[in-house]
């Protein structure tokens, strides 16, 4: 039987107990839900989210949703897994990895040329290509989508627009008494645009885990007291206005990926470093004109343009202010990669951040495994 949907607050909710809560809808925290549900069908289990599903502001929805074998060995299996778990959601356009110097397993880029890659790079910097042909391209936002509504239709109550507090209760902030304790903020919109809070519930879970991304380790820090080593940064993904169609390949140069999408490119720079603290992301200036890309990747492209001569061209959208680029925060988990992590006796944290694209569901499968056991 499909669960209950509460999106306003129009709709009453009272105080109430749940099996497992699982606070964020993002990508990790919905194929959790589903794979919680299909595990343990008898445990009652709600989704609290703080916006829409997907959040139109969150990282999910602007995930590259690139897929490719390029992993360290520690994270194949899992890479494999999530691409087994993606299904007909991925399209196999494959990728190329570009060089500029000849390297083991890297042919000559003469082997993969088409007519399109001439508007993209230049073969005299980037002279060789390891192509992986099982790589491709999905959308991230569609995925979580389905996850959700697998949930819901098999049980799950999902909660849109809450904002989740989590409240310790015990000497080490987290649940004493073994079950833990999450006040639910029900927002809604003023005749002004204002975002206030409607009404609060208390809800108690036997077990509470944190799937809300960039904002996850603030949430347990303030919720619980405790402090963990995860870091956020903000990304953006500028738009290159250069033809592609859905079976072009992804490029990728040093770490910074072309990602065709809607008949152009989406690109995604790798990320510096963490963002410090109360950073406020601002706009950069290109030979001092105000443009809406920050600094640092303004950096990344300037590093590449030699090779991928397209960055270089008309087709990319610098945009004026830092509103015209697309851009998220992503958490960073330490080490890298997505993780979850269990923080006491009721309490689970669960990151998906910059890689979430190659194993997020893999590992978002592997906490339904344990917490179902
Ligand atoms: P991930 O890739 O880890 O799933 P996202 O940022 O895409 O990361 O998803 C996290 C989700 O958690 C977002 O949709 C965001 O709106 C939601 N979220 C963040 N903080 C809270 C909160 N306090 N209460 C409820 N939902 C939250």
């Amino acid at each position: 039987m499909s669960g209950q949907v509460w999106a306003h607050v129009g709709q009453p909710f009272e105080s109430a107990h749940y099996d497992l809560v699982v606070v964020g809808a993002g990508r990790m925290g919905a194929a959790l839900a589903r794979s919680l549900r299909e595990l343990a069908p008898h445990c009652s289990l709600l989704l609290a989210e703080e916006g829409g599903l997907p959040n139109e502001e969150g990282a999910t929805i602007l995930a590259p949703g690139v897929w490719h074998a390029d992993v360290p060995p520690g994270q194949s299996a899992r890479a494999e897994e999530t691409r087994a778990l993606l299904g007909d959601a991925l399209n196999v356009c494959g990728l190329l990895d570009l060089s500029t110097e000849a390297r083991e397993g890297f042919p000559s880029v003469a082997e993969v040329w088409t007519p399109e890659l001439a508007a993209l790079i230049d073969p005299g910097v980037l002279p060789f290509a390891r192509p992986d042909r099982r790589a491709g391209t999905y959308s991230a936002g569609s995925v979580t989508l389905a996850d959700a509504n697998a949930a819901i239709a098999s049980g799950a109550d999902l909660m849109l627009n809450v904002r989740a507090e989590l409240c310790g209760t015990g000497v080490d902030g987290l649940a004493a008494d073994g079950v833990a304790h999450v006040r639910l903020h029900r927002l809604s919109v003023t005749n002004m645009h204002e975002v206030i809070v409607a009404q609060s519930v208390m809800v108690t879970a036997g077990r509470l885990i944190v799937a809300a991304g960039a904002a996850g380790p603030s949430l347990v820090e303030a919720g619980l007291g405790l402090v963990t080593p995860h870091r956020t940064a903000y990304r953006q993904t500028p738009r290159l206005e250069v033809g592609s169609t859905p079976s072009s390949p992804v490029l990728r140069h040093a770490g910074l990926l072309l990602r065709p999408r809607d008949g152009g490119y989406t690109v995604v720079p790798p990320i510096p470093h963490p963002d410090p603290w109360g950073y406020v992301p601002t706009g950069g200036r290109l030979v001092g004109v105000p443009v809406g890309l920050r600094r640092e990747t303004l950096d990344a492209l300037l590093d590449r343009m030699d090779g991928l001569s397209a960055l270089a061209g008309e087709g990319l959208v610098p945009g004026r202010s830092i509103a015209d680029i697309p851009g998220a925060w992503i958490a960073l988990p330490d080490g890298g990669w997505p993780l979850w992590q269990r923080l006491g006796a009721a309490h689970w944290l669960l990151l998906g951040g910059e890689h979430a694209d190659l194993t997020g569901l893999s590992v978002a499968r592997e906490l339904a495994v344990g917490l179902a056991g």
